[in-house]
């Protein structure tokens, strides 16, 4: 029996019926004795389609207002995912960033995550839920000791994984994608892209630096400097994908 982290990106969560996929990929593999946190991003194109809604107020919304508004696209994402699961006799529970012990910096939608208090999180996976956590968000207190939602950057769902792996000292770290994998370049552009079956941290930060936007940089740094066992796969398949080696793992 292993503690997993499976983290599930806006595509794989595009529509009910990969809500649905996903929510059997989950019973399966709690059904096969894992212990499993959860985290997701917003739904297909919602950050991208929020953010293009607030343009059509202000070319300069306030950063406040922004991660307010954006963090609501990862709440329906864990709602339904929890409902799906709920419906497979699956017993789950949704926790946003706050919710969830998710500590960050103040810096309004490039917030970095300074601690995660597992405390809430423990006691639910030993009460044999899975616990389905809103990626891209955590909270900061203000100076006046009031919380605040904040967001971690474009892409940071992977990074709430990582670092719910590291906390929590998780056997491994899983990021589910729309790509099998790590490829030499953006498969996308690239149809003759290869699958590499391990890539180092570092080998990935400098992809990373080249464009390569499957992975979080901040989330790849976590995975390195904790020893993370850390992989890409598929949501559509159960090749192995990448893994992603550090020094200490
Ligand atoms: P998710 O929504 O699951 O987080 P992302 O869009 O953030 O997915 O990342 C996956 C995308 O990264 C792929 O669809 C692919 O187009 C792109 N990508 C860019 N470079 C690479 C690469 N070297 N290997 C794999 N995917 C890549
Ligand atoms: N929903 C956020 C984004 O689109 C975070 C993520 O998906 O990782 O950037
Ligand atoms: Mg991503």
């Amino acid at each position: 029996m292993a503690l997993l982290i499976q983290k599930f990106g806006g595509t794989s969560v595009g529509n009910v019926e990969r809500i649905q996929a996903v929510a059997q990929r989950i019973a399966s593999s709690k059904e096969e004795g894992n212990d499993l946190v959860v985290v997701v991003s917003a739904m297909g194109d919602t950050t991208d389609e929020l953010t293009a809604l607030a343009q059509t107020i202000s070319s300069n919304p306030p950063q406040r207002e922004m991660d307010m508004l954006l963090s609501t696209g990862e709440q329906v994402s864990i709602a339904l995912l929890s409902i799906a699961l709920d419906k497979l006799g699956v017993s789950a529970v949704s926790m946003t960033g706050t919710q969830v012990g998710i500590v960050t910096e103040s810096a309004h939608g490039r917030a970095r995550i300074l601690e995660v208090k597992t405390e809430r999180l423990k006691n639910l996976l030993n009460e044999g839920k899975v616990v389905v956590v809103a990626g891209f968000q955590g909270t900061t207190l203000s100076s006046r000791g009031t919380s605040e939602i904040t967001t971690l950057g474009r892409g940071g769902s992977d990074t709430s994984g990582v670092a719910l792996a590291a906390a929590l000292g998780a056997d491994a770290c899983e990021i589910y994608t729309d790509v099998p994998g790590v490829l030499t370049t953006d498969p996308r552009k690239v149809p003759e892209a290869q699958l590499m079956k391990e890539i180092s941290c570092d080998e990935m930060l400098e992809l990373a630096s080249l464009g390569a936007a499957v992975l979080h940089p901040r989330a790849v740094e976590i995975a390195r400097n904790y020893g993370i066992t850390l992989f890409v796969r598929s949501s559509w398949s159960d090749q192995p994908g990448t893994k992603l080696t550090s020094k200490s793992s």
